[in-house]
């Protein structure tokens, strides 16, 4: 019976130990596994059922059942786990691509290190510019706002 819970979800228990655990990467590999570990042993735990029933004629097998309820409990319990996974992974990947693009010089296409305004390999303005009067975004450059016609600093 110890062999059901180990199998491939014991040996990514144990790669977890020398995995980075917010690793959204890794989070998700987990619960992918996780999954469908649980799933194999509700397909065996169904087959064991059915072919008990055909060999006894019986349809009532508590034992079974109640390993079987358990196991889906878990299954459902790492699927929830595996949409978090996904969620986070789309989240972490959105704000990265936010952050990359806040340091992407828009004029000379320098990657530019965290945290800095302007561009260190031309001086261009970095990030999305927004006009001071009415909020428009405006391309990068721009002098004057196409909405408001207000000038720009910068
Ligand atoms: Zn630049
Ligand atoms: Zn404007």
């Amino acid at each position: 019976m110890s062999d059901l819970f180990g199998g491939l979800g014991g040996l990514m228990k144990g790669l977890s130990g020398f995995m980075p655990q917010d690793d959204p990467d890794v989070a998700l590999m987990m619960a992918g596994s996780e999954v469908s570990d649980l799933q194999k042993q509700e397909n065996d735990l169904y087959a064991q059922i059915g072919k008990q029933a055909l060999a006894q004629g019986r349809v009532q097998f508590p034992e079974l059942e109640k390993k079987l309820h358990l196991v889906q409990e878990n299954l459902s319990a790492a699927q929830g786990k595996l949409q978090n996974a996904q969620a986070g992974k789309r989240e972490k990947n959105c704000a990265r691509r936010a952050e990359e693009e806040a340091r992407l010089c828009p004029s000379c296409n320098n990657m530019n290190p965290e945290g800095v305004k302007f561009c260190q390999e031309c001086g261009a303005r970095l990030g999305a510019q927004k006009c001071a009067q009415c909020g428009a975004s405006l391309s990068p450059g721009t002098r004057f706002c196409g909405e408001c016609g207000a000038r720009q600093e910068g």
